[in-house]
């Protein structure tokens, strides 16, 4: 056993190949996300030359959603019908994992940046947690058990129906739902709202109102329905705006309502936290993600190893 693990994040207009061993990433290549055929074709040639040099003993590939996780599914590893030009029905899981012979696990980009920071962030140690980005979308990435929820095709908790705030009338940005938590707190959602990207929208500016409201009462269902024992936030906004964590701790209690005991202030503080993995956590993600490829036996022989060797 190498330790060497292989990782593929694929992103709506970067992807990312990664080889690493434990949290070290020993290469890291990006390209662009244009085609499926051109892609999923040079990101395969990576993984075939890695094969040959490396000999990593798993994959792991994050990819952005929707695509097919189940494996009983009949189109396990495609991508599902998306707004995303041409990759609707794309066949990821096939084309990678043809290029590496190895065990492959295949998940979502937040579901892998979850793990991530299970693993080495900033839930280390925990077995129940939720991985929120805020940015361009919503997602949530889902830990239970240990283990990533997939459920009948993945968490898309990004989407929640939230209750607004009495009065406002904005209509949200999302093209399903309209205000959608990911309608009414995106970044698109934010720059909609107030004319501004959210990246210059002033600290003190109204439109953070019931963009914290929103992702208070999103994150307080998470808590009533998950009892995550962690709430990491990342994302462009989410952590690009450090104001915004505060803000949104501030609303949760007023959300519950007192019915979780022993949730107060200093309790919300160290249970909804920003993300500690920064732009490594997706990455990484790939890493801690192959890890679930393998069988548990073969991970313990393999930290019995590092640990002998320290
Ligand atoms: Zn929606």
């Amino acid at each position: 056993m190498n330790g060497f693990r292989a990782g593929v994040e694929l992103g709506g207009t970067k992807t990312i190949a990664v080889i690493g061993r434990g949290q070290e990433i020993v290469e890291r290549i990006t390209f662009p996300t244009t085609t499926p055929e051109a892609t999923l074709g040079a990101v395969a040639g990576q993984l075939a030359a890695w094969h040959a040099t490396f000999r990593p003993e798993a994959l792991g590939i994050a990819s952005f959603g929707p695509i097919a996780l189940n494996a009983r599914h009949g189109a396990h590893g495609h991508m599902l019908p998306t707004p995303k030009a041409g990759w609707s029905g794309a066949d990821v899981l096939g084309i990678l994992s043809a290029a590496m012979p190895v065990p492959v696990a295949l998940h979502t980009d937040v579901t892998a940046a979850a793990l991530a920071e299970q693993r080495w962030g900033a839930a280390r140690g925990l077995s129940d947690i939720a991985y929120i980005t805020i940015g361009t979308g919503i997602g949530m990435g889902v830990i239970a058990g240990g283990q990533p929820v997939t459920g009948r095709m993945h968490p898309e908790a990004g989407h929640l129906r939230v209750r607004r705030l009495p009065g406002d009338r904005f209509a949200g940005v999302c093209s399903f739902h309209g205000d959608c938590l990911e309608g009414l707190a995106s970044g698109p959602a934010i720059a909609a709202r107030a004319g501004m990207t959210a990246d210059l929208l002033p600290e003190d500016h109204p439109a953070w109102l019931p963009v914290t409201d929103a992702l208070a009462e999103g994150i307080a269902t998470l808590m009533l329905t998950l009892s995550c024992e962690r709430i990491v936030i990342g994302g462009g906004v989410g952590l690009g705006r450090p104001h915004l964590l505060p803000l949104v701790r501030g609303r949760i209690a007023g959300k519950l309502g007192g019915y979780l005991p022993s949730l107060g202030e200093a309790e919300i503080a160290a249970l909804v936290v920003p993300a500690a993995l920064g732009g490594d956590a997706g990455p990484l993600g790939t890493l801690a993600l192959a890890d679930t490829a393998l069988p548990a036996r073969v991970l313990a022989c393999a930290e019995a190893e590092r640990q002998a060797v320290r």
